[in-house]
């Protein structure tokens, strides 16, 4: 029996979704990308648990949040991409100080729900358009904080299905990622704050958002900071080391790059995900060149070019 009939078997013992040859331009921030052989949504853990004890060692798989860091490339994904569903969603105090979140929390809603419970440390998460699932795996932050800050423990799903809690100090954290396996899945994470009134929290809120509104585009199809910003001696961010190098205006194709922020790369609307990829190749040569700083990514590319 082929893969995709034994796939099209499992889909009828489960109340999540399985697509074949699903369009994964609407999983990306960018808006591109081809399609995935299989798109797997999971409503419940045990209907992942399956999923991974059946095909986790026969399918390549990637795990997807809001897709606000991914570039997804014009040839699609060989393999599964997972998105987890509804039951991967909730979000409640453990205690005064204390959340716990499923993975497919989106970042601003943890950021709301701690400001309701009057507890500090996740205001920054209003700037980040990612899932807390992506937050983790990235080490997402601004301003000065990044989620391994309040970390406590996740708990995560391997490719053979078994579930594991990890703590935050098994765990070494590092500027925007980890070194937690790439093959994990993350379920849930309990993340710990500290008690501040409602008022003050939200102050905070407001002045993080008008920041980021003031310094960064929005209402663009973009992933954000393209670039990591490099460790040197001259302490240049990567949008700095970009427009040293003349790059600020370049165009390839549908691809540009934001005239308010020099490491936000930018679909017009007819870009293909090789436009994009080409235009980061141009620039990090260049960067490179001029500067003599080689650009590492942030954003993440997957899939396979036509
Ligand atoms: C306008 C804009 C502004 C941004 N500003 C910031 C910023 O200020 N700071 C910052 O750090 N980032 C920023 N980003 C980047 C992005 O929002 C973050 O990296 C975010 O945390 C990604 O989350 P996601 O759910 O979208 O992850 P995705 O883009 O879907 O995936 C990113 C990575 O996380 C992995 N992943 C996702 N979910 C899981 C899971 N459940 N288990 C295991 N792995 C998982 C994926 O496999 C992938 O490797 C910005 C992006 C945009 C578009």
């Amino acid at each position: 029996m082929n893969i995709l009939k034994k796939v099209e078997d499992f889909s009828k013992r489960i109340s999540g979704k399985i697509f074949a040859n699903y369009s994964l331009k609407k999983s990306s921030w960018f808006g591109l990308g081809g399609s995935a052989d299989i798109f797997f949504k999971p409503n419940t853990l045990n209907e992942l648990v399956l999923f991974l004890k059946q095909f986790g060692h026969i399918l390549p798989f990637k795990v997807i949040g809001a897709g606000s860091n991914i570039l997804i490339r014009d040839g699609g994904f060989k393999g599964t991409i997972i998105k987890l569903g509804k039951n991967f969603s909730h979000i409640s105090k453990l205690n005064d100080t204390t959340i716990v979140s499923g993975s497919i929390v989106v970042d601003k809603k943890l950021s709301e729900f701690a400001m309701n419970n009057s507890i500090s440390g996740f205001e920054f998460l209003s700037c980040i358009p990612g899932t807390i699932g992506g937050a983790i795996r990235m080490n997402s932050g601004c301003y000065g904080y990044d989620i391994s800050k309040s970390l406590v423990s996740i708990q995560a799903i391997d490719m053979k299905g078994v579930v594991r809690l990890i703590n935050a100090d098994q765990i070494n954290y590092k500027y925007r990622g980890s070194d937690l396996p790439k093959d994990l899945i993350f379920l849930s994470a309990t993340l710990k704050g500290k008690k501040v009134e409602t008022k003050i929290i939200k102050k905070k809120i407001d002045n993080f958002v008008l920041k980021k509104k003031q310094s960064q585009p929005s209402q663009i199809k973009t992933c954000g900071s393209t670039f990591r910003n490099p460790i040197n001696k001259t302490k240049k961010k990567s949008w700095q080391l970009i427009k040293e190098a003349g790059c600020e205006k370049m165009i390839v194709g549908g691809a540009y790059i934001s005239e308010k922020h020099a490491n936000f790369f930018v679909n017009d609307g007819s870009a293909t995900s090789n436009d994009v990829e080409d235009l980061i190749n141009i620039v990090k040569e260049k960067v490179l060149a001029a500067t003599g700083i080689k650009l590492d990514l942030e954003l993440e590319v997957i899939g396979n070019q036509i």
